[in-house]
């Protein structure tokens, strides 16, 4: 797409988010979402629909002008940056990965935590000083291995990352580790630890201006949610 033409629909997004009375919050699906329901509902935001049994892609709240879209959560930092969603949640290890500075991030949610790991075949000799890491956290993998100084060839996956060293196509692999029962199962193991993940809340920079004193609101609501928890 030509440049002119992206940057008319990253305006129109803009416009049509921003300046509508509504507060639309775009969320993480599967596990962050699950997490998140109770932080919102700590901020009085009550989804009408489920998003396990609706097609709906924009879900009502209790609130008139608060509106819910439940996406991928490697989505979530687009749509909050774009202005189509004026708050969003998603995992840090998104957050990394989607870099740049267009995004405020005001509070860690201490949900959907995690641990990013290197992680390789429990008995497998390899030579360190040419190892291939499979991944989808590229830019995560990049800059770990620069700051240990080593050489290594990152090959980009979209998911089952387990998967690359059973069948020769990496000497390692870099994802999220929870209970490490994926790794297990594969024969793997987790080998360096990268960096603690947890969701947070981010918030579109326009937003945070024009629409301060809501976004501020839940903002508090939900760290009280957050603290609340302990
Ligand atoms: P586990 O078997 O509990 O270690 O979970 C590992 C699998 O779940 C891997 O495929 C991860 O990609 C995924 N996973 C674990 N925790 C999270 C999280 N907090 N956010 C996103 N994906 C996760």
């Amino acid at each position: 797409m030509p440049k002119s033409a992206a940057y008319r629909i990253n305006t129109l997004a803009i416009a049509k988010n921003n300046m509508s009375a509504t507060i639309t919050i775009a969320l993480s699906k599967g596990r962050i979402f699950k997490e998140t329901l109770p932080l919102l509902e700590h901020a009085g935001i009550i989804p009408l629909d489920d998003p396990t049994t609706s097609r709906k892609l924009i879900l009502d709240t209790n609130l008139d002008d608060v509106k819910l879209v439940v996406i991928r959560a490697s989505d979530v930092p687009t749509f909050v940056e774009y202005g189509a969603a004026d708050m969003g949640v998603t995992g840090k290890d998104v957050l990394v990965e989607y870099g740049g500075d267009g995004l405020y991030e005001p509070l860690d949610l201490k949900i959907a935590r995690c641990r990013m790991m290197v992680a390789g075949p429990k008995d497998g000799v390899v030579d360190e000083s040419r190892m291939r890491i499979a991944t989808k956290y590229v830019e995560t993998a990049k800059r770990y291995f620069a700051a240990q100084g080593q050489q290594v060839e990152i090959i980009k996956l979209y998911g089952a990352m387990e998967l690359a060293p059973i069948v020769g196509l990496a000497d390692r692999i870099v994802d999220v580790v929870d209970t490490g029962n994926t790794l297990k199962a594969n024969g793997l193991v987790a080998m360096d630890h990268i960096a603690d993940v947890s969701s947070r809340l981010i918030v579109n920079k326009a937003s945070m201006k024009m629409k301060h004193e809501r976004v501020k609101r839940y903002i508090d609501l939900i760290a009280e949610a957050v603290a609340s928890k302990g």
